[in-house]
């Protein structure tokens, strides 16, 4: 279900002395299957965005369309059904956990599509499963006998029993430790790979979002700054900072080796590339003695 945003704008409390124009005119088109990084300041507008995606949120101006329709212009009952189709993980969705067990609070969805009883079961299984999580040992516990790491999975796979096209989820990893964390995002990976579904990642660590996503969207006071790929956004380093971000901590560190190793490609975003890029730059120098390097020659304006 391919995604396309054409001059979006919300302002919230429009016509009352809070108005506010938390988005400005956006326009973005999202592909199928792609994986995509939302990053932006607080308040730049990245929440607001993607409760328009299935409906939460009316536009004030501008149009969303979702494989190819209208989102806010279907049928009521046509749009409900748009909705099932995009899921939507809140910030601390374990927040909104309420049944008296696991199993039962991750069958919600899935019960409300109307499935049968074996249907809703063995979705429920592989949805506990697909969050890293043993079916049998939590299905009959309490959400709230776990812990906030696992409260947050439970969360998530009751979204994910819903077999969403486009899987949207707002910071999910805020507030974890770092091997909640990088289990987490490995997990949204993996399902992105095996199925082929639309993932959109709000996050605003460069770090995380630049070692997954095919993409990243930068926001920035209620616009889009940036569309392109990690190599891409990272290069512009400087107008990262100044909209209240950071690139990764590699990258700096390829730009730094830059200033020494002229040949050294210093688009580079993950540990694993900046290890291979590395490796190859001495490897080059090692073949090569006449390689001198800029500091050496004193020729390090370039
Ligand atoms: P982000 O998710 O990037 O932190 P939000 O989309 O939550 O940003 O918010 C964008 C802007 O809109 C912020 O300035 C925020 O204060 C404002 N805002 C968000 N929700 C509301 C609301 N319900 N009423 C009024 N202003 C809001
Ligand atoms: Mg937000």
């Amino acid at each position: 279900m391919p995604i396309k945003i054409e001059h979006l704008g919300h302002d919230y409390a429009k016509g009352t002395p809070f108005e506010y124009r938390a988005l400005k005119d956006i326009n973005l088109e999202i592909e199928d299957g792609c994986f995509v990084g939302l990053i932006g300041h607080t308040g730049s507008g990245k929440s607001t965005l993607i409760q328009h995606l299935n409906g939460l949120l009316e536009p004030t101006s501008g149009t969303v369309y979702v494989d190819g329709r209208d989102i806010f212009n279907e049928k009521k009952d046509e749009l409900y059904k748009l909705r099932l189709r995009i899921g939507l993980v809140f910030q601390y969705p374990e927040h909104q956990l309420f049944e008296e067990t696991v199993a039962k609070d991750v069958a919600f969805g899935p019960r409300n599509l109307g499935l049968n009883e074996t249907e809703i079961d063995d979705r429920v299984r592989e949805a506990i499963e697909n969050v890293g999580l043993d079916f049998d040992e939590v299905k009959d516990k309490s959400p709230f006998e776990l812990s906030g790491g696992q409260m947050r999975r439970v969360a998530i796979a009751g979204i994910l029993a819903m077999e969403p096209t486009v899987l949207i989820l707002d910071e999910p990893t805020a507030g974890l430790d770092p091997a909640g964390r990088d289990e987490i995002l490995g997990q949204i990976k993996k399902l992105h790979d095996e199925r082929g579904i639309t993932v959109i990642l709000v996050s605003h660590s460069m770090e995380d979002v630049g070692k997954l996503v095919d993409k990243i969207i930068v926001m920035n006071d209620g616009d889009i700054e940036y569309f392109d790929t990690p190599a891409e956004v990272f290069k512009h380093t400087k107008h990262i900072e100044e909209i209240g971000l950071a690139a990764p901590e590699v990258t700096y560190l390829m730009q730094r080796l830059k200033e020494t190793y002229l040949e050294i490609n210093d688009s580079i975003f993950t540990v694993e590339g900046a290890v291979d890029e590395i490796t190859r730059v001495l490897e080059l120098h090692d073949q090569n003695p006449s390689l001198a390097s800029a500091q050496e020659t004193g020729d390090a304006d370039v």
